[in-house]
């Protein structure tokens, strides 16, 4: 089970990106964190994992304290975190092997991965991780002559290489249209049940977060002001979750006009 308790970020210009923030995520659960953008969903999937260094507050990880590990623990924590990002962030003149078993990098020797010699069992793995996203035939193909939609899936292929025991994904859909997206959300949510890992998922869309979130946390201006089933996520719960500044929840305004309820 991970922990989040507490969680408080400040940047160094002031702006309080979290404030007291904290939840847990069980074993297998999918969690969607929701909000507008700057509501702090990048600064708190990156703090779990200490990309960014929180100010305050602590993240407990099968009981060990990530926010109190030193470098050999932090490493060895990140190494079993598979992350997947926005904007897919692959070697675009690489084939779509090679950015897989980059994945792998934490575990090789850094000579071996700089000329590119990767062991034959790093070989299958890989080719087993494409497998998987649907995209073993096309594994020598450079990157950027792949669909946005088919990088995502060599972002997960790339992800699973470390064969992690939790997925963070920090708007991985953003950047998709809207089929693609729920074919790439499906896919990471198969994967996760599979593997019984938990994933937390940071998306801004509601109608995406509603069919795939086991739970989701709802952000607004860095503070949890949800946390439960899609189901109990009522219209007044997203018009705070959605609201542009307080003074519209306060009023009771309704979400912004292009968000269904
Ligand atoms: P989201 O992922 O929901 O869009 P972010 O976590 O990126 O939100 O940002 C939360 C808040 O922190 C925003 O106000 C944003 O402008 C601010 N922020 C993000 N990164 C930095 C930074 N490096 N320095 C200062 N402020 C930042």
């Amino acid at each position: 089970m991970l922990e989040v308790r507490n969680l408080t970020k400040v940047y160094d210009d002031g702006t309080v990106a979290l404030r007291d923030v904290s939840f847990s995520v069980e074993d297998g659960e999918f969690l969607v964190i929701i909000g507008l953008s700057g509501s702090g969903k990048s600064t708190l999937l990156r703090c779990i994992n200490r990309l960014i260094e929180p100010t305050g507050g602590s993240v407990l990880w099968d009981g060990r304290d990530v926010t109190a590990q030193k470098q050999e623990g932090l490493r060895e924590t990140r190494r079993r975190i598979g992350m997947i990002f926005q904007h897919f962030n692959l070697v675009r003149r690489s084939s779509v092997l090679t950015n897989v078993l980059s994945g792998r990098l934490g575990y090789v020797n850094p000579w071996t991965s700089l000329i590119h010699r990767f062991p034959a069992e790093d070989r299958a793995r890989a080719v087993r991780a494409l497998d998987r996203v649907g995209m073993r035939e096309i594994a020598n193909k450079r990157a950027d002559e792949l669909s946005g939609g088919q990088q995502q899936r060599v972002g997960i292929a790339r992800a699973l290489m470390q064969e992690p025991a939790m997925i963070l994904a920090d708007e991985p859909v953003a950047s998709l249209d809207p089929a693609t997206s729920e074919k790439v959300l499906s896919l990471l949510q198969q994967i996760c049940r599979e593997d019984g890992i938990p994933a937390i998922i940071s998306l801004h869309q509601l109608d995406l977060a509603r069919t795939f979130a086991d739970r989701i946390v709802g952000l607004a201006g860095g503070e949890v002001v949800f946390d439960g089933p899609p189901d109990a996520l009522d219209a007044r719960q997203v018009a705070r979750i959605y609201a542009r500044d307080p003074q519209d929840v306060a009023e009771g305004a309704s979400a912004a006009p292009n968000i269904s309820v």
